[in-house]
């Protein structure tokens, strides 16, 4: 029996225009939607007259005039960003024309992978350097905000969600979203890391998500267990293509994912790929040489 997640998709806003949407927080659509964003990137904006902003998104100069367009007299202080993919840092480069504002992340792409040792050559923003570095419980605050770093590596190893005071509001990047599961796409994604960062999610007392694409979630809990029963359930699913022979991840992918369309494959085998780089490491699976897409797996 599949698990339901319930997803929501509806959104009401028109690109570039800056919306209140709860006290003190703020969002400006970008333009670039596509199958991984959605109607596109959110950018929000925390507190008034100096104000904090997460995630300026793709390096799109008609989103970032958007943005400085609807903060005509007041002061960007800061700039957060949740990790270093392609629609969420790239426009720190553009904005930070138009302000001193220092931007604060977790590292560079692919750093949490870096301190394990770990080489990361996979796509996301290569260009992008925080000015300052954040690390787990850190607070950030201005005279009308204050914001706690919560670390949840998974989907990147430098994700980071930010915790509004105000409200009990976590904003979730691409940890959590309430329209679409996470892409886990090793080597910087990482499965155990993911679950991990959603159990710890469970621990904490938000109230509300507000995700960089879609809706917000105003009744996290049930939606962060599905989450993670829903990657219970592809490892099952992972376990029984194994034991009916079927070895590699190119064809265990159209039996597992029989309602995704054909072009999203590639993205779906990341993550049964990431999903088996788990199991190897909880010692469930096993496999002859490299763990990668094209190799055989089996039971251990
Ligand atoms: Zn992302």
């Amino acid at each position: 029996m599949a698990v339901k997640i319930p997803f929501r998709r509806d959104l009401e806003f028109a690109y570039g225009q800056v919306a209140e949407i709860a006290p003190g927080v703020r969002r400006v659509i970008a333009e670039n939607p596509s199958p991984f964003t959605l109607y596109g990137t959110g950018t929000y904006i925390l507190g008034t007259g100096k104000v904090a902003v997460i995630d300026p998104g793709p390096a799109d100069s008609v989103h970032i005039a958007a943005l400085i367009d609807g903060l005509q007299g007041e002061t960007i202080s800061h700039i957060l960003v949740t990790h270093t993919h392609m629609d969420h840092s790239p426009g720190c480069r553009l904005l930070q024309e138009h302000t001193d504002a220092k931007t604060h992340a977790y590292g560079p792409h692919g750093a949490g992978k870096l301190e394990q040792g770990v080489p990361v050559e996979e796509g996301g923003d290569m260009d992008f350097q925080p000015d300052v570095l954040v690390r787990h419980g850190d607070v950030i605050e201005n005279a009308s905000w204050s914001v706690e770093c919560v670390y949840t590596p998974g989907h990147t190893s430098n994700h980071t969600c930010f915790r509004l005071s105000e409200g009990k509001a976590l904003f979730t990047g691409d940890h959590v979203m309430g329209w679409s599961t996470s892409i886990i796409s090793p080597p910087d994604g990482d499965m155990g890391a993911y679950l991990d960062s959603l159990q710890l999610l469970l621990e904490r007392d938000d109230a509300v998500y507000w995700p960089t694409h879609g809706p917000c979630i105003d009744n996290p809990k049930p939606f962060v267990e599905a989450f993670i029963e829903h990657r219970r359930e592809r490892e099952r699913q992972i376990l029984e293509c194994i034991r009916e022979q079927v070895y590699r991840i190119r064809d265990m992918v159209p039996r597992m994912y029989t309602e995704l369309p054909e072009f999203m494959y590639p993205a779906a085998a990341r993550s049964v790929l990431a999903a088996i780089e788990y199991l190897v490491a909880q010692g469930t699976l096993a496999v002859e040489g490299e763990l990668q897409l094209d190799s055989d797996y089996r039971l251990a």
